[in-house]
């Protein structure tokens, strides 16, 4: 039996000024009950012009809801103009980092190499770093997902600390599944998902892979996360896409219903 607490996170993209965030977050606020957060941790990823919103209600209302960014720069101040460096994050009360996301990775170019050092960057300042892998289209059809996929893990963990290793968390997120309706069988998440936590028990040993907490992400939605969920090395959820809807992320979080 698992004691990963699951983790369902919504990546809002490039999506919903501060002031829609507003409005989001109060209805999000508001549908989920003591319950829902009971053995679940939620989180919402806006873009980073959101966030001080977000923070607002958060800590005026004491939701249970926690947030993150969606990147973070490599360094942590400086000249490097149009970028937001950890600390920043730090300061707005933020938990969470996503790190190479597959967006980022196709349309910025960022490598394992940055990808490992925005890592670093969260675990400096006490973030903690969601980092995505996952194969395209090509490489699945290929068979090569489990590898290309732990790859990328090796690539991205580079000089992670074991007491780093067991805060963080993996989104397993096939790139062919992301926004596509296309969703990965229960099976294949497991695969991939298993294997990345082989691949954390080679590295750090089983007790810290036991506690890494490994997202699905790829067209989750209400009617496909109870199916994901029930794999023993799936933990939560990345959704892109349904977490715009309100209701329908409500009723990802209520999984076990
Ligand atoms: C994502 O953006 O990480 C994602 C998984 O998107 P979607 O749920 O829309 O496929």
């Amino acid at each position: 039996m698992s004691t990963r607490t699951p983790l369902m996170a919504g990546n809002w993209k490039m999506n919903l000024n501060h002031l829609e965030a507003i409005a989001h977050v109060q209805k999000l606020a508001f549908a989920l009950t003591d319950k829902d957060y009971d053995g679940v941790d939620v989180a919402v990823l806006p873009p980073f012009t959101d966030l001080r919103s977000v923070q607002t209600l958060v800590d005026g209302d004491k939701l249970k809801i926690a947030y993150g960014a969606q990147d973070l720069s490599a360094h942590d101040s400086g000249a490097y103009t149009g970028e937001i460096s950890g600390a920043m994050l730090a300061k707005l009360k933020c938990t969470y980092a996503v790190v190479g996301h597959s967006e980022r990775r196709q349309y910025h170019a960022e490598s394992d190499e940055l990808c490992n050092a925005k890592v670093k960057a969260a675990f400096r300042h006490g973030l903690t770093p969601i980092l995505c892998v996952g194969e395209g289209l090509d490489v699945r059809r290929a068979g090569r997902q489990v590898q290309h996929t732990l790859d990328q893990l090796d690539g991205g963990l580079q000089d992670v600390t074991a007491e780093q290793a067991e805060t963080l968390v993996v989104a397993y997120e096939p790139v062919w599944a992301i926004g596509t309706g296309e969703v990965a069988t229960p099976e294949d998440a497991q695969e991939v998902c298993g294997a990345i936590r082989g691949r954390l028990a080679e590295l750090y040993g089983q007790e810290v892979a036991d506690k890494v907490r490994i997202q699905y992400g790829g067209s989750v939605k209400s009617g496909n996360v109870a199916a994901i969920m029930a794999q023993p090395d799936v933990d939560g959820a990345l959704v892109g896409g349904a977490s715009l809807d309100v209701d329908e992320f409500v009723r990802i979080v209520r999984f076990r219903d």
